[in-house]
């Protein structure tokens, strides 16, 4: 028998940032779905809990289960060297890329992307990774995705370094924008905990690794991404 605990008892609290389609987004309910609360609904489903989603901004879904008011983060959170230091990660379940949205026509590429003012969504590794390579100078953060996204529109910045999924979401939304051929990083998608939450580690490990071999995890991403 497990021997993990959660937050509450009996439920599975998942922090997320339902405005990274088609990770998570609402639907017109104002219900959170997408592919992390689906993965996290058959998660709950195997450990017999009760998934509950709990959606803030993308920083404020971190510190809570960095704080142990959550049990997970799924908010297509990227695994890296600055997050392992502060949470735990389960196993990887999907990649992300992320990409340079700019206007049609526009001449910015991968190559001069220094001499640039970048939007990104405050808190993520695009604004992380960008910061680092050509300084908070030409990085302007925004809440989230979609308002990156307008400012661009609006010519506020020259382009958006945002991960694939909802990239292309955007995209599609905006007339006049496009996605560069050249992607910025490859990263790995995977579940946060708290530091030292090991017990619940390895049981959502467990489950994603059934989950994984009997073809529930890909048909989750096959329902949202076009192939
Ligand atoms: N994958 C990116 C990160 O982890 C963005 C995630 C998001 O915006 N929800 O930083």
């Amino acid at each position: 028998e497990a021997s993990f605990t959660t937050v509450e008892s009996g439920k599975l609290i998942m922090s997320t940032n339902a405005a990274f389609p088609p990770y998570e987004m609402t639907d017109d309910s104002g219900k959170v779905i997408g592919i992390d609360p689906e993965i996290a609904g058959a998660i709950a489903e195997k450990l017999g809990l009760e998934l509950v989603i709990e959606d803030m901004e993308f920083d404020a879904a971190q510190v809570a289960v960095q704080q142990g008011k959550s049990d997970i983060c799924m908010a297509g959170l990227t695994v890296d060297e600055d997050r392992l230091a502060v949470m735990d990660f389960s196993d990887s379940y999907a990649t992300g890329i992320q990409v340079i949205i700019v206007k049609e026509g526009s001449d910015v590429t991968l190559d001069n992307l220094g001499d640039q003012l970048i939007g990104t969504q405050r808190g993520t590794t695009g604004e992380t990774y960008c910061t680092d390579d050509y300084g908070s100078d030409h990085v302007v953060p925004y809440d989230n995705g979609i308002t990156a996204v307008q400012a661009l529109v609006n010519g506020q910045v020259d382009c958006v370094v945002i991960d694939n999924a909802p990239a292309q979401e955007f995209v599609k939304a905006n007339a006049g924008l496009t996605i560069l051929d050249t992607a910025y990083t490859n990263e790995d998608y995977a579940i946060g905990f708290a530091k030292g939450n090991t017990a619940l580690v390895e049981a959502v490990n467990g489950a994603l690794a059934e989950l994984t071999e009997d073809g529930t995890v890909q048909a989750i991403l096959d329902k949202y991404i076009a192939a």
